[in-house]
Order: C-alpha cells, then sequence, then structure tokens
C-alpha cells in the first residue's frame, strides 16, 4: 500500500484548470489553457518499496508505479493489469528494458530502451497510450451503436519516431482512427516503411509536399479548428502526453533494480541517470521517479547542437537563440561549434532537433512552486501556475526569458547538463565500437539482436550523444562509486546514415550484420498511403481526415 493516499487528480501548469481524472488528460493530451497536465501531488513510495519491488518483473512494476497515480475508481486493478500485459507483451525482449555494461571500470551502463514494435524508445508509452485509448473506449462505448459511439480522431506529425511507433500502438483498435503527416521523401527510407506498411484500415499516412514543420503546421491549425472539433473528438498522441511520461517511470525504476541484482552495485554507490534528450519528455520521467523516491544522484540533460537546454542549465536563460555576449559561455562553444542557433539545426540524432522543449513546462512549474510558492497548497499551486504562464508568454513573445538564480540552483539540484556536437557523436560511436567490448548485463540480453557483435556495441547517434555526456562526467567526477546508466533510445539500423559515417572506415565492419530481420524486405511490403497534393492546405487535410473517419464508421 502507498504510505499515504495521493490525490490522483491532475491540473493544468498555466492554472487553468484542477481536479482532472486520469481518462479526462489522457484522452485530453493539452490543457485548453495551453498547459500541459501535471499530477495534483507526486504520490511518495511505499516505505518497503526497495525490498518488496526488487524482484518485480517490468509489467509488475509499471503496475506498482501507475497504481500510484491512477484511482482504481477509475482504472481497477485487474484491468490496469491486463493493459499493462498486453502493452509489453509486443517487445522481443523478457526484461523488456534490459540494461548492458558497457564499461565494468567505468560503471558504465546502457539502458536498452528499443526492443518494442518500431525499435525506438518511444513504444514503451505509445504501446500503452494506445491500450489505455482502446480501454476508455470500450467503456464509454458499452451498448451504443452508430453515431452515439466516442470516436477519436488521432492527428500527429511526424519527422520519423513518433510516428511509426503512435502507428504501432494505436493499430487496429476499435473507435479510434489515427492520421500521421510526414512530409514526402523526408524521413529516412526504413521510417517511412515502417509507418505505411501498417495496413489496418485505421491507419491513415499522410505524405505531404513540403516540410515536417509544415506537416506540423496543418496539425495545429486543425486542433484549432472550430469546424472539425464540432464533429470530431481531435486527440493528441505527441511527447506532452501525460500518460506517456508516466509509463516512462517504470525503467527508470527497473533499471536501478536491474543494476542492484547485476551484484555490480557495492552499498553507498550511488547512480546517475544520462538521457538523449529533446522535447524533455523521457527525461521528466526520471525526475518524476526521483522526486517519489527513487535513489538518483543526478538526471544528466544530453542534448546535441539543438541545445536550448544545456544553454538553461548553463546560463539560467532559456531563448530560441543564444543572446549575443551569453555565447562565449563555458560548455557552448564545445569543438568549436557555433552557439548561435538559426532555427532548428538539422543533426545526426533528428529526433533531438528542436528549438524548444515542449515538456520543459513541467519542471518549471515544479521550480516556480518550490520558489514562489506561499499559503497554503492552493495559493501554492495558483502562484506557480501564474509564473508558468508569464515565462510561456515571454518565450512567445520576446523568443525567450530568463530565470532568477534560485530557479536555477533548484534546476541543478536534480540536474546536470552536457551539449554533444555531430563530430563528437561518431567519434562516440567509433569508440564504442572498436575499444568496448560489452558484458551482457543479463542472461536474457541476446547478443543476436544486432547491436552486439565481433565485441564491439554499435550505438545509434541519439544514444550516442548520452554515452558522450556520461563518458565526460565520469572523467569529470572521478567518483568510483558512481554508476551512470545511459538511455538508449533507438536501434542503429534506424538510423544507418550516421551510424555508416561512423563505422565505414572501421576494419571490418559491415552493416548488414546489425540489421534486425524485421526490417528485412520491408521496403519491398505492400504500402498504404495517401499523398497530399501540393497547395491543398490544411483544409485539404481537413477533407481528408473527414472522408476517410466516415468510410472508416461506415457513414460514407
Ligand atoms: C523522441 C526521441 C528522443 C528524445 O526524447 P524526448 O522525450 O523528446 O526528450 C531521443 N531519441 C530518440 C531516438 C527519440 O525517438
Amino acid at each position: 500500500m502507498p504510505s499515504f493516499t495521493p490525490s490522483q487528480r491532475y491540473l493544468s501548469t498555466r492554472g487553468g484548470s484542477y481536479d482532472l481524472s486520469f481518462e479526462d488528460v489522457v484522452l485530453k493530451g493539452l490543457a485548453s489553457d495551453g498547459g500541459l497536465f501535471i499530477p495534483e501531488e507526486i504520490p511518495s513510495l511505499p516505505a518497503d518499496w526497495e525490498t518488496k519491488w526488487k524482484n518485480h518483473s517490468f509489467e509488475d512494476l509499471a503496475f506498482e508505479i501507475m497504481s500510484l497515480y491512477i484511482s482504481t475508481a477509475e482504472i481497477p486493478s485487474e484491468d490496469l493489469k491486463n493493459i499493462i500485459r498486453k502493452s509489453y507483451a509486443t517487445f522481443r525482449t523478457r526484461d523488456v528494458t534490459p540494461i548492458v555494461t558497457l564499461d565494468e571500470e567505468k560503471k558504465l551502463h546502457l539502458l536498452e530502451l528499443f526492443h518494442g514494435p518500431t525499435f525506438a524508445f518511444k513504444d514503451v508509452a505509445l504501446q500503452l497510450l494506445g491500450n489505455l485509448f482502446e480501454f476508455f473506449l470500450i467503456r464509454r462505448n458499452k451498448g451504443k451503436t452508430g453515431k452515439d459511439r466516442h470516436h477519436l480522431t488521432v492527428v500527429g506529425a511526424t519527422s520519423g519516431d513518433t510516428g511509426s511507433a503512435a502507428i504501432y500502438g494505436l493499430r487496429g483498435k476499435t473507435d479510434v482512427s489515427v492520421f500521421i503527416l510526414h512530409p514526402k521523401g523526408k524521413v529516412s527510407p526504413i521510417q517511412e516503411a515502417q509507418m505505411t506498411t501498417v495496413l489496418d484500415a485505421n491507419v491513415h499516412n499522410l505524405a505531404v509536399k513540403g516540410t515536417f514543420d509544415d506537416c506540423q503546421d496543418a496539425v495545429k491549425a486543425l486542433f484549432a479548428d472550430p469546424e472539425i472539433n464540432a464533429t470530431h473528438n481531435l486527440a493528441a498522441v505527441n511527447s506532452i502526453n501525460w500518460a506517456r511520461i508516466l509509463a516512462q517511470t517504470t525503467y527508470y525504476f527497473h533499471s536501478y533494480f536491474s543494476l542492484l541484482r547485476s551484484g555490480k552495485f557495492a552499498p553507498g554507490s550511488k547512480v546517475r541517470w544520462t538521457v538523449p534528450t529533446g522535447n524533455f519528455g523521457d527525461i521528466l520521467a526520471g525526475y518524476f521517479a526521483k522526486r517519489m523516491g527513487l535513489p538518483a544522484e543526478k538526471l544528466i540533460v544530453a542534448t546535441n547542437e539543438n541545445d536550448i537546454l544545456n544553454r538553461f542549465w548553463k546560463t539560467g536563460y532559456y531563448e530560441k537563440k543564444a543572446a549575443k555576449g551569453r555565447e562565449a559561455l563555458d560548455g557552448l562553444k564545445e569543438d568549436g561549434a557555433k552557439a548561435q542557433v538559426e532555427g532548428v539545426k538539422e543533426t545526426l540524432s533528428p529526433a533531438m532537433d528542436i528549438l524548444v522543449s515542449s515538456n520543459f513546462e513541467r519542471l518549471l512549474w515544479y521550480l516556480a512552486k518550490e520558489v514562489y510558492g506561499k499559503g497554503d497548497e492552493t495559493e501554492q499551486r495558483k502562484i506557480a501556475g501564474q509564473k508558468v504562464k508569464q515565462w510561456l508568454d515571454d518565450l512567445k513573445t520576446n523568443g525567450g526569458f530568463g530565470v532568477e538564480p534560485a530557479i536555477l540552483e533548484g534546476a541543478k539540484r536534480d540536474f546536470d547538463s552536457e551539449r554533444v556536437s555531430d563530430k563528437a557523436t561518431v567519434e562516440t560511436i567509433k569508440q564504442l565500437y572498436t575499444s568496448h567490448p560489452p558484458t551482457a548485463a543479463h542472461s536474457d540480453a541476446k547478443a543476436e539482436d544486432g547491436t552486439r557483435h565481433k565485441g564491439g556495441y554499435i550505438l545509434d547517434p541519439h544514444s550516442a550523444v548520452g554515452v558522450q555526456a556520461s563518458l565526460r562526467f565520469i572523467e569529470r567526477l572521478a567518483s568510483p562509486n558512481t554508476h551512470h546508466i545511459s538511455l538508449s533510445t533507438a536501434h542503429p539500423a534506424k538510423f544507418v546514415q550516421a551510424v555508416d559515417l561512423s563505422l565505414r572506415d572501421v576494419q571490418g565492419f559491415s552493416f548488414s550484420a546489425a540489421i534486425p530481420k524485421e526490417f528485412e524486405g520491408l521496403e519491398q511490403k505492400e504500402k498504404r498511403v495517401i499523398d497530399v497534393e501540393e497547395g491543398s492546405g490544411w483544409q485539404g487535410i481537413r477533407e481528408i481526415v473527414r472522408k476517410e473517419v466516415a468510410k472508416e464508421m461506415g457513414l460514407a
């Protein structure tokens, strides 16, 4: 039993809504005041969690953690267990998220999050989200037929990973239609094939002539359009959905226990988690785990050259562009790269190419409450909401904002940050492949899955950003009792170009050995994709959505 009963209700970070249910926040995604949903209270772990949970499977851990955030009145325990079991049955390893030791001496471990259906960490969250949608809809639609049924229309834009993970999470779900817009010809061939070869009737891939930004703009226009909102229940599955954060919390605990069980963890040792970060969703789950009571010494934000978060931790300014004068600060000129970023920079780790980090707003709320909160709980929440709203308004109108030293201090208590250039990413992939024979920490960590062979480990470019940041902290800290768990967010075969660039000169390297059997022949399979004509605009996309949903529901 939890040591106290958490409220299990949710509020918006901008103060516009309180006392919402888990179901409300999962189906809505974004709050109507533009804010993000967070739990009214972060639950604490039960007093005996460490002994009681030590030998739990991934699924059992997920159940314990999620039970602290979802009341049984909303989802009865047996149902929650079923949802979790179904969500992780699609993973290729029994352990779901195994850890592998990359370097015994340095105490560097890799947490492999890519054993789900699309070979990227987003599966951990989107498999669960799909089953939660299904559960809520079945319950809402009991005994209803035809137009009375609650039907969800999920619309999203993707430059690669999110789209395929969302499609695999939602394929075949009753009462859900999913529309994923991608820029035609601008996603990697494997990612394109992963999305378009899913033939379920409720899955609609829209190939848009244009850029990822054009796709995203069209999605935003649809969500803001009163006409489509009057007839369709639009839902978002992007990284701001609370259920995704919650689902990701599990693997922080799971990796901690894996390390404990491995016998490599001496009493008094400390653990740091390093997270390749874009929209701050993955690492935010670690923050919740830490606030609940997981003994994490620090969480390390590892960015690529799109480094708004690293600049925040180094300067206290959260700005789309580095202001003149601040760019000379330590850590920003690594490898001589320019700190001044004009728009989003295309890097070798595209899933982290962001201008601003959408989930960062959630951390800001907790920091604001801690520093500015006065009076009773209600008053404190109100003040935090006002502060967050003001910061986000400044971001929108002035392109950024600075925080007071107390806020930055608060942020530094739980986090460190590091920026890793493309050049360093390539060097890290090469270094890990040529000099660190890994040892499997787990009996079911399979060597034949493509990442571990010939004695070297093949990192994907996103994971390499994390590993490089870990290596720098290991050297800087020189603390023999600290373990680093670096999160590996994608399988290398998804990012052939970057891996090939890094390893093609290495004697004996052949990429074909690293390609999982699931990818073989994928590009030749039957595809289902709707070409969006040039110049059809978001209204044209709206027509496609209407027509396809009507067809699916048998109304056309
Ligand atoms: C989405 C993604 C990330 C970034 O995760 P955030 O939650 O946005 O910080 C990193 N690596 C890969 C491979 C991803 O798909």
